[in-house]
C-alpha cells in the first residue's frame, strides 16, 4: 500500500491545507501544487504518458480545515485534457472524509477551471467523482465476505503487490457470470453500483435468492488495483490498459495474467464490464451482444429519470478485440454486456440505488436466459 502523503500549505489561509499522495489521489506530486499569494491553490492535474485523448478525468485531494469556521479558498485546476472541457464543469466535495457527498458546479474553459470552494472545518475530500480506492475495496471485500452469501476468492496479486481479489456468490453449480469495474482506474460508478446491490443482498436475502440460485457469481470491483493506487485514469504503472488491452497483454502485468488465467478458467456464460461516462451526460448506456436480451432488459430496466437519466444502449455484435468480454466471447461464446453509468447529478447514495435497481432488473433475466454455447448459438 502507497502511503506517502504530502501536505501543503497557505500562507494567506494559514487554516487551511491541501494533503495528496495518499491512496488514489491525483496529483501526487507535491510540485504540482502552489499556493500563491492571495490564497489561490493552483494545481496541475496529473495524467500518465500515452494515456488515450478523453481519459484524464481523476482529480482527488483533501482539503483541511483546521480553524473554527469555514473559509473561502480559492483554486485554479490546470486540466491535462485540452478538449474535454464539458468534462470538468462539475466536481465532488466529500464532507467528513468522504462521508457526506455533494456535486459541486465548476466551470471550466480551455482546459482552466477557476473556483472557489467554501471548506468547512474538518477534512473534506475534494473529488472528479465520488472515490471509491484500494481501502474502500479492501474494506467492502472484507465486510462482504463476513456474511453468509458472499466469499472471498483470492486471484492473485497486482504488480505492485496488492491484493487481486474477487466476491462469488451464488450457486456453485449455476452459470458463471463475471462481473467487473474499474477497467479504467478513475471509473468508480461501477464498484458503488455493486455496492449498493450488494447491501439489498445482505438485508433481504429472500430478495435475491431465485437469482443465486441459479447464477454463479464473481464480482471484481478493481480490475487495475496498481492504476487506482496511484490515482490514474487508464494505465496502472505497467502501462497496460486494463480495458482494451487486458486480454492483449497479459505477459506485461503479472496482475493483468492472474485475472485473465483465473477468468478464462471459469468459462463464464455471462460477462458483464462496467464503466463510467464522464461529462454532464443524461444517459445511462447498456450495450449487450444479444439483440433479444437488450429488448428484454428494456422492458424491465427501472425509471432512473429523478437521477435526470433515461436509458441508452444498443445491440453490440462484435466490441473491440482486446476486452476480455470479448476474449471471452470468442473462447467460450460469453454473452457480452458493457454498461456505461454518468455520475452527473448522483451521489453516492444515488448510485447505489440505481446499481441495486439495475441488478434486480438484469439478473434474474440472465438467471433464466437460455445460454451454453449451443443456445447462445442457436439465438
Ligand atoms: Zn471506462
Amino acid at each position: 500500500m502507497d502511503t506517502a502523503s504530502h501536505r501543503i500549505s497557505n500562507a494567506a489561509l494559514p487554516a487551511i491545507t491541501l494533503d495528496l499522495g495518499f491512496d488514489n489521489t491525483n496529483p501526487r506530486d507535491p510540485g504540482a501544487i502552489q499556493a500563491e499569494e492571495d490564497g489561490t491553490f493552483v494545481v496541475r492535474h496529473f495524467v500518465e504518458e500515452n494515456c488515450p485523448e478523453g481519459y484524464s478525468f481523476h482529480f482527488h485531494v483533501a482539503v483541511n480545515n483546521d480553524g473554527d469556521k469555514p473559509e473561502t479558498v480559492p483554486f485554479r485546476i490546470r486540466w491535462s485534457e485540452p478538449d474535454f472541457d464539458f468534462c470538468h464543469d462539475y466536481m465532488y466535495i466529500g464532507y467528513d472524509s468522504g462521508r457526506e457527498w455533494v456535486m459541486l458546479s465548476t466551470p471550466c474553459v480551455d482546459s482552466v477551471t477557476e473556483m472557489k470552494l467554501v471548506v468547512p472545518p474538518g477534512r473534506h475530500l475534494f473529488c472528479h467523482h465520488p472515490k471509491f480506492d484500494v481501502g474502500d475495496y479492501l474494506a467492502l471485500v472484507d465486510r462482504m465476505a463476513a456474511t453468509a452469501l458472499f466469499e472471498r476468492v483470492e486471484v492473485g496479486e497486482s504488480a505492485e503487490g496488492h491484493p487481486v481479489a474477487c466476491l462469488r456468490c451464488g450457486n456453485p453449480n449455476g452459470r458463471k457470470t463475471v462481473i467487473t469495474t474499474r477497467a479504467h482506474g478513475y471509473e468508480s460508478a461501477g464498484a458503488h453500483c455493486m455496492d449498493g446491490w450488494f447491501r439489498q443482498a445482505v438485508s433481504d436475502p429472500a430478495a435475491v435468492e431465485p437469482v443465486l440460485a441459479k447464477l454463479d457469481l464473481y464480482f471484481f470491483h478493481l480490475l487495475n488495483v496498481d492504476a487506482v493506487a496511484h490515482g490514474r485514469c487508464c494505465f496502472g504503472p505497467s502501462g497496460v490498459n486494463f480495458g482494451n488491452e487486458l486480454a492483449l497483454r497479459t505477459d506485461d502485468d503479472v496482475g493483468a495474467k492472474a485475472l485473465t488465467t483465473f477468468i478464462f478458467g471459469l468459462e463464464p456464460a455471462f460477462y458483464l464490464d462496467m464503466h463510467n461516462n464522464t461529462g454532464p451526460h443524461l444517459r445511462d448506456s447498456f450495450r449487450v451482444g444479444d439483440e433479444k436480451l437488450l429488448e428484454a432488459f428494456w422492458t424491465v430496466a427501472a425509471d432512473r429519470s429523478r437521477d435526470q437519466k433515461t436509458w441508452g444502449g444498443r445491440y453490440v455484435a462484435s466490441f473491440s478485440e482486446g476486452y476480455m468480454l470479448r476474449a471471452c466471447q470468442r473462447r467460450f461464446n460469453t454473452l457480452p454486456m458493457l454498461t456505461e453509468f454518468p455520475w452527473y447529478t448522483r451521489r453516492p447514495q444515488e448510485m447505489r440505488a440505481h446499481g441495486r435497481e439495475f441488478f434486480n432488473a438484469l439478473l434474474p433475466l440472465l438467471a433464466d436466459w437460455p445460454t451454453g454455447v449451443e443456445a447462445v448459438k442457436e439465438r
